[in-house]
This record gives structure tokens, C-alpha cells and sequence, in this order.
């Protein structure tokens, strides 16, 4: 840990340690659920779907080195079991029990939207206090934005595609 680094957060920096590792719990959980999700997806459009899917559990592993690094930066610890990963996350898990592309799709654009508003909310409690976390949560913030476009679409495209056989 670097002392002056620390100093110069100007809020209660256990307090953000807390934060930072609810959204590390998070971004485990969503990569686990979109390699899982990648492996078992079914039905039309799945090659799409899981070239997308596979590209954002990378992401969200990235997410989890980057929220890392900067826990242990500010003198703490990343959350040391898996199994508390349930107890801190704030966007949860969502198995992918049902293999179909649009389930798949739908849970994932539910986790993306619950990742959006945890990050505006570290973004708005950094904004001023903490730029160095600030700068590495807009970049995150700027991927989930991204992600949640990606699945949108995808299941727009799918939804068409149905209507159109119907
Ligand atoms: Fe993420
Ligand atoms: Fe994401
Ligand atoms: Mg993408």
C-alpha cells in the first residue's frame, strides 16, 4: 500500500474498501455466469450469442483484476472466500437453468443493468473524494454501458427474427 496514495482519499477509505469489494463479488459472479452461460446457450442465433458472451465474461474478469488492484492499493483485502461472494454482491447470481437464448439473454441484460447503477453510484461517491477509484469506475462503468447495448441488440435481432416466422 502506498501511504500517500491512501492520504489523499478524502473519504472513509474502509468505507470504500467495502464497496469496492461488493462490486469485486460482482464481477465474479457475472463472469461465472456468462462462461457458464456461454458453454450451455441453446437455440437460434447462438453462434452470436455466445461469441458475445464469452467476450464479456473476459471483460468481467478484467473488471475483477482492476477492482483488485485497487482494494489491495488502498490497504485492503479482495474478499478472500468465493462463498462470501453471495453475502457481499450486490447484482447477485443468476444460474442459466434454462439454456434458451433469450433466457440466457434477458438474465445477462438483468445483470448488466443492476452493474450500471452499482458503478453510477461509486462514480457519484468518488466524484470529488477519490479520483484515482473515479477514473477506474467510469472505465468499467463505460464496458457494463457497452455490454448492455451488446445483449439489447442481440435480443432485439432475436425477437425480430421471430416475429417474422411467426
Ligand atoms: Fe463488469
Ligand atoms: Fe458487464
Ligand atoms: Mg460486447
Amino acid at each position: 500500500m502506498g501511504t500517500k496514495g491512501i492520504e489523499i482519499v478524502g473519504m472513509d477509505v474502509q468505507e470504500l474498501i467495502r464497496l469496492l469489494n461488493k462490486a469485486f463479488a460482482d464481477e465474479w459472479l457475472a463472469y461465472y455466469q456468462y462462461w457458464l452461460g456461454a458453454k450451455v446457450v441453446r437455440g437460434p442465433m447462438k453462434e452470436a450469442v455466445i461469441a458475445e458472451l464469452l467476450q464479456h465474461a473476459t471483460d468481467e474478469l478484467r473488471h475483477a483484476d482492476m477492482v483488485a488492484n485497487r482494494i489491495i492499493q488502498l490497504g485492503g483485502t479482495p474478499v478472500p472466500e468465493p462463498k462470501k461472494w453471495y453475502d457481499v454482491t450486490n447484482c447477485g447470481y443468476d444460474a442459466p437453468d434454462d439454456p434458451f437464448v433469450e433466457i440466457i439473454l434477458k438474465q445477462n441484460i438483468k445483470g448488466e443493468q443492476c452493474a450500471i447503477g452499482v458503478y453510477q453510484d461509486i462514480l457519484k461517491t468518488t466524484m470529488t473524494a477519490d479520483p484515482v477509484t473515479y477514473n477506474m469506475v467510469l472505465q468499467i462503468l463505460q464496458d457494463e454501458v457497452e455490454h448492455e447495448e451488446d445483449l439489447q441488440s442481440l435480443l432485439e435481432d432475436f425477437e425480430l427474427m421471430v416475429k417474422k416466422q411467426a
